[in-house]
């Protein structure tokens, strides 16, 4: 394959990258896109097999010959990255998803560090690509090796605390923001150090590479609890900034358009998912949130009655209802109660009743969850309302069905200053005629704090496992 065919199949993996977003912004063609952008990623494998013998650095020798690629080292990393990212794929519980995406998120970054850890001597050797001036590949470098290993470590201790490795709320110390921006300093000014003199400097190098990792370090171990798939999302940012700054240097031209449409739409994600919980980025990654706060506790927790009732008593309630809201949340992939939940609200409308889902942007553990989950069991994605749009429904709704929802419809987020999920917007589900909660005991959700919802005075509160108690409660509508 000539040079030219190999940036004929870059532009083309490109090309499907970008359609593949755009399918992906609908859950109807939201498969569709994943497959393409498949494909292209597999062009762009295949097609580096064919690069020429050498029109990079990366591929001399210290006498500045050019090497020939590595075909079986290659193909070898080609099948075992295919074989495990498939087995991973295809193995993981969808409630372990952000996990999955935070590793394969650092390796993604780990790969780019080493990228420039051994790109670095050769920036100074003797060159025959010129086409670039060493100042601009010093650089691309230089930031590709920090912006990649603080991806690394960050996404690493985010594995690690979604993984239950260690605690997944925030670890704070005395001085950690003063440490923290010493390292940030730290690292600025070693960057200024490479790049004012440009020579080899190894062991400053290696000193940038250190700062870096650490930094990626103090920088995640702070932040925890609910802001964690915003940092995921944040760091899989960086890592796309740093794949694109790759792509740079090695003049490869679909690591460059993929790297910068993976920043993009990282950060935009970030900004969303801010949105969506009403807090400024700043917040999420300062603000330490979810830490045990023990100083601040409003009411002393929710107080009051709760009404526990049978499936059967539940079901009687459907039979005056003429719309039913149902609000799915992480219990029920836990449950995997989505194609029972699916049979209920068919049973329901045969008997007239409006069923809509409502969608809370972070409901479950990752952002989508619930809609992947609906999509499996073919639900209609015109049943969908988004936070916005349901919202001002609820006064009207005779019953919001809460399956194994939590946070998400906690009403304390809207007013009490002192709740670690304060200013998220919620679903306001409290504001239903009768709220039907489906969940196995009085246990937290994520954020690990009570629900007064679960007191109200029309919430009614079913336990047990949300698959057998939506199955039952299909059951038992057939007989109302
Ligand atoms: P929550 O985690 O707040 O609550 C889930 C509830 O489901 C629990 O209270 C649990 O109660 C119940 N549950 C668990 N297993 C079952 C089961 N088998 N059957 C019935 N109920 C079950 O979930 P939400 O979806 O309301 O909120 C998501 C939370 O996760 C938010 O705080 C969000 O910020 C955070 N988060 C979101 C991510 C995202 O991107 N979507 C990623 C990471 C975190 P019980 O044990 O009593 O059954």
């Amino acid at each position: 394959m000539t040079s030219d065919l190999i940036n004929i199949a870059y532009l083309v993996t490109a090309v499907t990258f970008m359609l593949a977003l755009k399918l992906m912004n609908g859950p109807k063609t939201a498969r569709k896109g994943n497959i393409l952008a498949a494909v292209g990623m597999g062009l762009a494998l295949i097609a580096t097999f064919f690069l020429p013998e050498g029109n990079h650095s990366i591929l001399q020798n210290e006498a500045g010959e050019f090497k020939s690629i590595n075909v079986l080292l290659l193909g070898l990393a080609f099948v075992l990255g295919s074989i495990g990212g498939a087995w991973s794929a295809r193995k993981v519980q969808m409630t372990a998803m952000p996990q999955m995406v935070a590793l394969f998120n650092g390796l993604g970054g780990g790969a780019v560090a080493l990228v420039a850890l051994v790109e670095y001597p050769h920036l100074f050797g003797t060159m025959t690509n010129e086409t670039m001036p060493l100042g601009v590949r010093l650089t691309t470098t230089v930031l590709s090796l920090v912006i990649g290993c603080i991806s690394f470590a960050g996404s690493m201790i985010a594995f690690a605390k979604l993984q239950e490795l260690m605690t997944g709320r925030p670890i704070t110390w005395p001085g950690q923001k003063i440490i923290n921006l010493g390292l940030f300093i730290g690292t600025i000014v070693v960057i200024a150090l490479l790049l004012a003199n440009a020579t080899a400097q190894p062991p400053m190098f290696y000193a940038l590479l250190g700062l870096s990792l650490i930094l990626g370090v103090t920088l995640v171990l702070p932040i925890g609890g609910a802001d964690m798939p915003v940092v995921i999302s944040l760091l899989n940012s960086f890592t796309g900034c740093a794949a694109g700054l790759a792509g740079f240097v090695l003049g490869n031209t679909a690591l460059l358009i993929g790297g910068g449409l993976v920043g993009a739409s990282g950060l935009i994600l970030t900004l969303e998912m801010c949105k969506a919980m009403n807090r400024p980025l700043s917040n999420v990654i300062f603000g330490a949130f979810g830490a045990v706060d023990t100083t601040a506790s409003s009411s002393g927790g929710p107080q009051g009655t709760v009404r526990s009732y049978s499936v059967e008593d539940a079901a009687i309630i459907f039979a005056s209802a003429n719309n039913v809201v149902i609000v799915p949340g992480y219990g029920m992939a836990v449950a995997q109660a989505q194609h029972v939940v699916k049979e209920l609200a068919a049973k329901l409308m045969e008997k007239g009743i409006d069923v809509k889902y409502a969608i809370h942007p972070v409901a479950g553990r990752m952002p989508g969850h619930m809609n992947v989950l609906l999509a499996e069991a073919d639900v209609d994605y015109d049943q969908l309302y988004d936070l916005e749009e349901i919202n001002p429904m609820f006064p009207e709704t005779d019953v919001a069905l809460v399956i194994g929802a939590n946070d998400v419809v906690n009403p304390a987020a809207r007013y009490d200053k002192a709740s670690p999920i304060y200013g998220m917007p919620i679903l306001d589900v409290d504001k239903a005629k009768t709220v039907i909660v489906s969940k196995r005991s009085m246990n937290p959700g994520f954020a690990g704090i009570e629900n007064e919802l679960f007191f109200e005075p029309n919430t009614i509160m079913v336990f047990g496992n949300a698959k057998q108690t939506i199955a039952k409660l299909s059951a038992a509508v057939d007989s109302i």
